[in-house]
């Protein structure tokens, strides 16, 4: 399969793009007309797929369930009762609207921590985008749980071989209050082991560091530094309770960071995300939304928007974060981060793409795309989106949407009245 993309405005110039199978095969002013399939370009510009780096897909189902809540009792009232009830078919279909939800606002790829992954595999699978997927991790402390956890981790991680390239496993342990020191540091050993990254909620909240200190004596990035498994493949979400020796910690190991602006400033966890700080260190900040509960979308339009505007006002400065460094993070450095040959608009980098739709209000005037894109668009810019050389959407539409539609909402209601 072949598709070539004429006259699509690429970084402020008019170019023409061809994609062989998987790739990106030339990008030049005039292309040959050959190819299966002719996009024009004409009015649109393109991106490299977004990379949504903090997901839980599956939360479509508990979107606008519990708003307004303090973070613990809206998991421990209307969250984990009801995740307890999910049944395999259930997280299919929140994960397979999550998908279709991120492709409608440009995301290719995304890093999921969930429950039931072979569900969620599935709707990856069929819906065409790419997901590395974590498995949602505990062992609330117990030796019994942690054993049940290392063995599922185990077949999780066989099961996943079985699905396309497109899909991936991560590890996910959930959070330094729900996972003990001793499992955390077998599993960042069988992540070793294995290649594979880990997926970890950290120095999200004021309690988490206050109950840290009172249980381990440390605050979270200590914690984790004591228990020796700070390390390239760790990944963590939030981070916002950091301090100087810790950013320190971070940059030194190679962790890498996530920040989910809506999610943090929803939830009010905190709003001093050291975005600039961590950067200047070397650390690779990606973005995410977080789940759809807590966000309650899963537009990484509006997460750089969210990310720059935050940054800005808490530091009380306009020069920092600015809509270059947001676009950034959302593609480049969230491919790099999930180990991707993509992010890049060049020859040999994997067709994960988006066109914009430049023919509207939030692109006029266009003196600058990025900021545009960034402060003015939201995610219903996108136009086209195509994944690994395969057209997801076009013209906005997608296969199935109006079932998936339908029948997640049923799912939805069904699993609070169960
Ligand atoms: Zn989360």
């Amino acid at each position: 399969m072949s598709i070539l993309i004429k006259g699509v405005e690429l970084e402020g110039k008019t170019t023409d793009i061809l994609i062989e199978g998987k790739y990106i095969e030339a990008v030049s002013e005039h292309l040959p007309d050959r190819a299966n399939k002719i996009i024009d370009g004409k009015k649109k510009a393109i991106i490299p797929g977004l990379v949504n780096m903090h997901t839980h897909a599956a939360m479509t189902l508990f979107r606008g369930f519990g708003d307004d809540m303090p973070l613990m009792p809206w998991l421990e009232e209307k969250i984990w009762p009801n995740e307890a009830k999910l049944t395999d078919e259930d997280v299919y279909w929140g994960a397979k609207l999550a998908c279709l939800e991120m492709i409608k606002s440009g995301t290719t790829a995304f890093f999921d921590m969930y429950h039931k992954l072979p569900a969620t595999a599935e709707a990856v699978e069929e819906m065409g985008i790419r997901g590395m997927l974590s498995s949602a991790c505990f062992d609330n402390f117990s030796p019994e749980q942690a054993k049940k956890a290392k063995v599922i981790t185990g077949e999780l991680f066989r099961k996943m071989g079985e699905y396309s390239e497109r899909i991936s496993f991560a590890l996910g342990p959930h959070a330094i209050y729900t996972v003990s020191g001793e499992l955390l540091q077998w599993i960042d050993y069988y992540a070793k082991e294995n290649g594979l990254p880990v997926h970890i909620h950290l120095a999200e909240t004021e309690k988490e560091v206050q109950d840290a200190v009172r249980q381990f004596g440390l605050s979270p990035v200590r914690y984790l530094n004591r228990l020796g498994i700070l390390s390239p493949r760790l990944m963590i979400a939030h981070g916002i309770y950091v301090d100087e020796e810790e950013l320190q910690m971070l940059a030194d190991n190679g962790v890498k960071v996530i920040h989910n602006p809506a999610s943090n400033m929803k939830l009010a966890s905190g709003i001093q995300f050291q975005f600039a700080e961590m950067r200047g260190k070397g650390i690779a900040v990606g973005i995410g939304t977080d789940g759809c509960s807590s966000s309650n979308n899963l537009d990484m339009i509006e997460a750089m928007k969210l990310a720059s505007l935050l940054g800005k006002g808490w530091r009380k400065d306009p020069v920092v974060l600015t809509a270059d460094e947001m676009l950034f993070a959302a593609t480049r450095q969230g491919a790099d981060m999930m180990n991707l040959k993509a992010g890049r608009i060049e020859e040999g980098y994997l067709a994960d793409l988006c066109l914009i739709n430049l023919n509207q209000p939030a692109f006029t005037p266009n003196f600058n795309f990025v900021s545009n894109l960034v402060y003015a668009a939201n995610g219903s810019c996108v136009d086209t989106v195509i994944c690994n050389g395969n057209i997801l959407m076009e013209n906005r539409r997608i296969p199935g949407e109006d079932e998936i539609i339908q029948r997640a909402g049923e799912i939805a209601y069904n699993l609070i009245k169960r």
